[in-house]
């Protein structure tokens, strides 16, 4: 009869149960009934007839009743496809009644049978008829006084007397929880958490293993609890949970509970000591749930007089750093294969590693939010100016550099700090780029707070305002900015990370690079294993003050000669930079960009700065001023920078190309022969590139001359304005490579400026405008488009053109697949994104 009515399943060894039709519970109880745990009698309720419950067609509940021994009191548990998407709570104790009541004071003596009683006539009340919660709150007695005042307090409330008819309490069991699943809030909240609209629930309905006995009975430990092999924090081996003695349900997990720890090692008295063999044969189930169902789950037992009933598992929950711990030891100890705990870990959790996270269990005072533009959580005090920032430093005391946005004048003073926070900005604007290069935390386009720099304040969303001094915490994961300094767990480079990462190297099928503009940058990205670098901005090589100067004397020179005295100075800087680059790579590609930015970037911006200026140049303030204002742009990203500057100012070009080569030699004396790479920026011509060609060649020529010794380089071009996409033909036959810069490509295909983009990004995101922020995750529609135009012409050109990506995506998984596609041969992003990237590529080629 049961057997015919597929959609009521009693779990045998041998139903079939599927997280699709059932629900992850029933599946999971499948499982264990299969492998033969002691698990009591459970019948399971497909989606379907949930459904169908809801809406008002109640099986016939003599059939589900049939299931079970007679009299048997029953819970009814939800079983979600995803045990992470809800689902309504667990209903204990069903078929509880006047005439159960009675036998049980034999049982299990008077206080324990009216505790049970009345336990389940209120949550019936609360939960099942809905009455209101404060008329049982009231319910001060305890044992059978108690109970009579439950039972009339839901006569009053409910106008009828309890339902003791257990075929009749079940149905309204049932109909109450297949219509929660149904109602408005449930579903926005399941859907908040992934599910489809449509996601189904199943309920499954299980004989009670009661935990509670007699108090005098003398047969052995009765209670419940849950138990897992692994600490949820650290994904070490640790047996830990929480056990209570005559206790039912989740109670030994409720604060109030004075419950057991589970092991000795723990503080205080352990069910290990209470009941040795219970604790035994727990543990051992532990073990083959794991073996035998591939993951780390937490058990629900009870044991009654002695004896164990295993109630239910759920995968353990688990931090990332655990989440990677607990996928490479499955792997280590064979249980699943490598490629499966590949796909275990998400590639983006993996960034939470690498740096210094708040405490996933401590409190946040959420002062406000901005762009989360580089991961990792920091606590400092507030300074408002890179001065501060690097007098704090001087005194060792940690700071948070606050700005309206950083210019290269702050990068001295983001070095100093901890962590950066800008009222302005989005993913790619100078902060967000150079916190994630440094690994600093960073939150940008803070846009909730009122950022005061003058006056040194800074006022919260709610009002609250804090002082140069104040301590705050940023939290560049999700874009939090906290009051004080919430606990810290310390990021966890450990053995399970790199065992992972090895696998996925062996796993991959495109190469990582990493952007890295410093010596620094580029141990990083040499600890974090990349295939070399992908874009050294040599730009970012200027920024120490004493090579400052010399540049702004190079911007200030009135004439040709002028300008190469002072890059006669520069070349030497230059040049160390480049041999201490290669000899770090050990041979490893290095793709160096030749200079970029608008030379105003270089120019101080305030009084003070161009009288510090003037002096150092021995010219009057009102010279510097004016010839800042010259080289002032309406709109600077768009105007004398990249190729541009190159052209009209070649001697700047000339100079990088000759510490480059120069550097080649150097290090190639030393070690594995060098061949660098030499990427020219924002192209938008063919005959840019013909130009600055020609002119690299023959520096090349006079480096081999004047040395007598040969060597290989490889001239690139950057795909970073529309125009070079749409020519990449005309524009790859001059070329060895071709690299997107996608965050120019992204700024002028949208037109929006990368920079200012971070004020109403989030406003576009919430309104569905943009999916997602284009900055952040590769635009497929239309970015990408003009990627794949480019890689088809420039393939025509040259069908072994080398094609990779530069832009802050490349560090993105979804751009890594967009990438791969396409058959690009890299993609380089910041060192601190190179493992997310690492893994994100090993799971595309799985
Ligand atoms: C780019 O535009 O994508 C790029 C890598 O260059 P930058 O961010 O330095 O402009
Ligand atoms: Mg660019």
């Amino acid at each position: 009869m049961l057997q015919d009515n597929p959609d009521i399943t009693p779990i045998t060894p041998t139903a079939q149960m599927k997280a699709h039709t059932h629900g992850g519970r029933a599946k999971c109880l499948q499982r264990l009934v299969r492998l033969d745990m002691p698990v009591p009698t459970t019948v399971a309720l497909s989606f379907e007839t949930v459904h169908g419950i809801a809406s008002g067609h109640m099986p016939d509940m003599a059939e589900i009743l049939a299931a079970f021994p007679e009299g048997a009191l029953l819970c009814v548990r939800p079983s979600s496809q995803d045990p992470d998407w809800g689902g309504p709570g667990a209903i204990l104790n069903i078929g509880m009644n006047d005439a159960r009541y009675v036998e049980m004071c034999d049982t299990l003596g008077r206080h324990a049978a009216s505790a049970l009683y009345a336990r389940f006539v209120e949550a019936y009340a609360l939960h099942v008829a809905r009455l209101d919660p404060d008329v049982f709150e009231e319910i001060t007695a305890e044992g059978p006084q108690a109970l009579s005042e439950a039972l009339r307090a839901y006569e009053d409330e409910a106008e009828e007397p309890f339902p003791q008819d257990p075929a009749a309490q079940l149905a309204q069991v049932l109909r109450s929880m297949a219509r929660a699943w149904e109602g408005t809030t449930a579903r926005l909240l399941r859907q908040a958490k992934g599910a489809p609209a449509d996601a189904g629930l199943g309920l499954v309905v299980q004989e009670m293993a009661l935990g509670i006995g007699h108090p005098e009975a003398r047969d052995g430990e009765t209670g419940s609890g849950v138990l897992q092999l692994v600490n949820s924090h650290t994904g070490l081996r640790q047996i830990t949970g929480r056990y209570l003695s005559q206790s039912q349900g989740r109670e030994a997990l409720s604060g109030a509970a004075e419950a057991l720890f589970l092991a000795r090692d723990e503080r205080g008295p352990s069910l290990e000591e209470v009941a040795p063999e219970a604790f035994n044969e727990i543990v051992g189930i532990a073990e083959r749930m794991r073996r035998k169902l591939r993951a780390e789950m937490q058990i629900e037992f009870t044991i009654q007089g002695g004896r164990v009933h295993v109630l239910d598992g759920v995968r353990v929950r688990r931090s990332n750093r655990a989440a990677v711990r607990i996928a490479v030891a499955l792997a280590q100890d064979k249980i699943i294969p490598r490629e499966e705990a590949l796909m275990r870990v998400e590639p983006r959790a993996l960034s939470e590693l690498l740096h210094r996270q708040i405490d996933t269990d401590a409190p946040r005072d959420i002062l406000g939010h901005g762009v989360a533009a580089s991961p990792g959580a920091a606590t400092g005090r507030i300074v408002f100016s890179a001065t501060a920032a690097q007098a704090s430093a001087a005194r060792d005391e940690p700071c948070v550099l606050v700005r309206r946005e950083t210019s290269p004048e702050d990068i001295r003073g983001m070095q100093a700090a901890v962590g950066v926070l800008t009222e302005r900005g989005g993913m790619t604007s100078h902060a967000a780029v150079i916190g994630r290069g440094m690994g600093i935390p960073c939150i940008v386009g803070a846009a909730s707070l009122a950022f005061h720099i003058r006056k040194k304040r800074l006022v919260a969303a709610d009002g609250r305002v804090f002082h140069e001094g104040d301590v705050i915490t940023i939290d560049g994961a999700t874009g939090e900015v906290l009051a004080g300094s919430p606990p810290m767990l310390e990021a966890a480079l450990d053995e399970s990370f790199q065992t992972l990462m090895d696998w996925a190297d062996a796993a991959r099928d495109i190469d990582i690079r990493a952007n890295a503009d410093t010596p620094m940058d580029a141990q990083t990205a040499r600890n974090f294993k990349a295939d070399g670098i992908g874009l050294c901005r040599t730009e970012h090589m200027f920024f120490e003050t004493d090579r400052m100067i010399v540049m702004r004397e190079m911007i200030f020179a009135k004439s040709s000669e002028d300008r190469r005295a002072a890059l006669e100075l520069l070349l030497p800087m230059q040049r160390a930079d480049f041999i201490e680059l290669f000899r770090i790579m050990q041979g490893q590609p290095v793709c160096i960009r030749l200079f970029d930015p608008p030379l105003h970037e270089f120019l101080p911006s305030d009084k003070p700065g161009m009288r510090a200026l003037a002096e150092a140049l021995d010219l009057p303030v009102s010279d510097v001023e004016r010839r800042v204002e010259s080289l002032g742009e309406y709109n600077p990203m768009l105007g004398m920078r990249g190729v541009r500057l190159g052209i009209t100012l070649p001697e700047i070009y000339d100079m990088q190309a000759r510490a480059i080569f120069e550097a080649t030699l150097a290090a190639s004396r030393e070690g594995a022969p060098v061949v660098p790479e030499i990427m020219i920026p924002l192209v938008s011509a063919k005959r840019e590139v013909e130009i600055v060609k020609t002119r690299v060649d023959a520096v090349a020529a006079a480096v081999r001359n004047e040395r007598g010794r040969d060597f290989d380089y490889r001239l690139g071009v950057m795909v970073e304005t529309p125009r070079a996409a749409l020519r990449a033909e005309e524009i790859a036959g001059h070329t060895d490579f071709l690299s997107f810069g996608t965050n120019d490509l992204t700024q002028m295909t949208y037109g929006l400026s990368r920079d200012d983009a971070g004020r109403f990004m989030s406003d576009y995101v919430k309104q569905g405008v943009f999916a997602e922020d284009p900055f952040h995750v590769l635009d497929r529609d239309g970015v990408a488009e003009l990627l794949r135009i480019g890689a088809e012409r420039g393939r025509k050109a040259r069908p072994d053109v080398v094609l990779s990506i530069c832009g802050e995506h490349g560090g993105n998984p979804e751009s890594i697949a967009i990438c791969r596609d396409m058959g690009f041969t890299y993609v380089s992003c910041s060192p601190f994104r190179v493992p997310v990237a690492r893994l994100a590529a090993a799971q595309l080629a799985l």
